[in-house]
């Protein structure tokens, strides 16, 4: 009883190699050198510099069958993305609030000025 295997630490350790499968390009717009995992190849993102959308350049000889992701890893996306989600209709709640608030603000102003204005 004492055939341990380690097979499954061995796979595990391919992932620290250094990765030269990462995009390295310029932002079109300021220049500012990115970085980018090779998953992000054909996408937009946001230049990390001056926040411009930028279509990351897809590498010589890479299909784009290449960036299937392994559905752990789209999982990983979606949670990320839900959370954002989630912040940004937090945001928009509380902005609605407020503007809820300086409309009757307003109204309340507009009031005293029509009031003002007929005496
Ligand atoms: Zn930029």
């Amino acid at each position: 009883m004492s055939d341990v295997e380690n097979k499954e630490a061995e796979v595990a350790s391919e992932g620290a190699e250094i990765r030269d499968t990462d995009i390295v390009f310029d932002c079109p717009i300021c220049g500012k050198n990115l970085v980018i995992d090779y998953r992000g190849a054909g996408l937009q993102i946001n230049c990390s510099q001056c926040g411009e959308s930028v279509l990351v350049p897809i590498p010589d000889g890479m299909q784009l069958t290449d960036l299937d992701l392994d559905p752990g890893e789209i999982l990983k996306q979606l949670f990320a993305t839900r959370r954002n989600y989630q912040k940004a209709e937090m945001q928009i709640q509380s902005l609605k609030a407020k503007l809820t608030q300086m409309q009757e603000t307003f109204i309340a102003l507009q009031e005293v000025v029509a009031e003002g204005l007929a005496e």
